[in-house]
């Protein structure tokens, strides 16, 4: 497959060097005028491209566009989501460096910054690729430019292949995935699509359907100040409740003793003295019954507490924060399988991984439409020593291609083979 490498290259480092870093605190849609200025290059871009039904909404800041469809069989239409906005590091002056047929000896990224395949392995499998490093003290912004690049390396080979038989196919450029608000906006009937695809971080072949379900609880405690020479009997110790609280959470479902498809508590903050005490702690668990029962968990522990000490002394209020698409894509396997016939075309092993966050995805599925996550080809996402290169974006454009091609035969003999992990 003859995917313009050139191209992908030049618009991921015209891209990169746009500050588009999100804030969480900002108001505004996008949440940073950067993004917005990234958001009209790339509509740009697509009225370039021959791309059809562009659009932007102010509202939501997602920039839509269609690749027709050149098959005359029945085939539902698909998408692939990026996102604009990059981590909150500095993304100030990024200069993209291009080191061409990389050697894997070390790379000085300026005085305090070297890139070395001593401390990051994964750099040995880059070895002979065109490799793109910031230039010290900014991240690159591989994520999620990287995803970008690659979906419109897909684009430019299947608008210059008509010949190629493909459904519609949606691109969905997004803002402020960093701080989780870009997707939770998301209009999707903007979106016409049966199911997607975020690219957004990972490494080639893997794929992502699901990612933590994720909570917050705000617990606290009301004591009772008595002067502690009367206080025999009387006195109750605010304090010393949280203490007791966060001394029955369990030992090992915390953190930094969870892997893989473990989930934790985290307490992430405690403050109090004898009149009142408060403890924030967030909840993180991949299965949706686990989940359930680590939220009751929390409510019982404080009921446990109130029985002790009176009732009403201590409260607990949860908040969802975002759910896990497994459920979703498990009763629609066909999403996953048909990458996993992809991947076997292109002779990429797949792999699932449990995606230890959130993705733009959780929230895309939740409003109905089944979004696993791919991968962008990038690594060391979020600080200086990220990269990515031009091969495995190109390789992501490939990916895109073959699943768009693929749909078109799988369609109606739909592997429905149940998703293990
Ligand atoms: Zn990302």
């Amino acid at each position: 497959m003859n995917i313009d490498q050139k191209y992908i290259q030049d618009k991921f480092i015209e891209y990169c060097e746009v500050d588009t870093r999100s804030y969480f605190e900002s108001e505004t849609v996008p949440t940073s005028v950067g993004q917005a200025e990234l958001l009209q290059l790339l509509k740009q871009e697509l009225l370039e491209l021959g791309l059809s039904q562009i659009s932007y909404s102010p509202k939501d800041a997602y920039l839509l566009g269609k690749i027709p469809a050149t098959t005359s069989k029945k085939v539902t239409a698909i998408g692939f989501v990026a996102h604009v906005d990059t981590a909150d590091y500095n993304s100030k002056n990024i200069k993209v460096r291009v080191h061409k047929n990389y050697d894997g000896r070390d790379i000085r990224l300026d005085k305090s910054h070297v890139l070395s395949s001593k401390q990051f392995p994964s750099l040995k499998k880059v070895i002979g690729h065109t490799l793109l490093t910031a230039s010290g003290d900014t991240l690159l912004g591989a994520d999620d430019k990287a995803g970008i690049a690659g979906a419109l390396g897909m684009a430019k080979y299947l608008l210059s292949h008509p010949e190629i038989e493909h459904g519609d196919i949606w691109l969905a450029f997004g803002p402020d995935e960093e701080i989780g608000k870009g997707a939770a906006r998301f209009d999707v009937k903007r979106f016409p699509v049966e199911f997607a695809y975020t690219l957004d971080n990972g490494d080639i072949g893997d794929i992502a359907y699901e990612t933590f379900n994720a909570a917050s609880a705000t617990v606290t405690f009301a004591g009772t100040v008595v002067h502690p020479g009367e206080a025999y009997g009387l006195m109750v110790n605010a304090g010393l409740m949280a203490n007791e609280f966060i001394a029955a959470l369990p030992k090992d479902f915390v953190p930094e003793k969870s892997k893989g498809y473990d989930g934790f508590y985290l307490v992430t903050d405690f403050s109090g003295n004898v009149d009142q005490a408060m403890v924030n702690l967030i909840i993180r668990s991949f299965d949706t019954e686990d989940f359930l029962a680590r939220k009751q968990f929390l409510k019982t522990l404080a009921n446990k507490i109130n029985a002790k000490y009176g009732k009403g002394r201590v409260k607990i209020e949860m908040r969802d924060q975002y759910k896990s698409p497994g459920d979703l894509i498990k009763q629609n396997p066909y999403v996953v399988n048909l990458v996993h016939h992809a991947y076997k075309q292109l002779n990429i092993t797949a792999k699932h991984i449990p995606f230890r966050g959130g993705t733009d995805g959780d929230f895309i599925s939740e409003k109905g439409i089944p979004t696993p996550n791919l991968f962008n080809g990038g690594a060391n996402f979020h600080g200086p020593y990220e990269y990515v290169t031009i091969e495995n974006m190109a390789k992501l454009s490939e990916v895109l291609v073959e699943i768009s091609k693929l749909h078109v035969h799988l369609n109606d003999c739909r592997d429905e083979t149940p998703l293990k992990r």
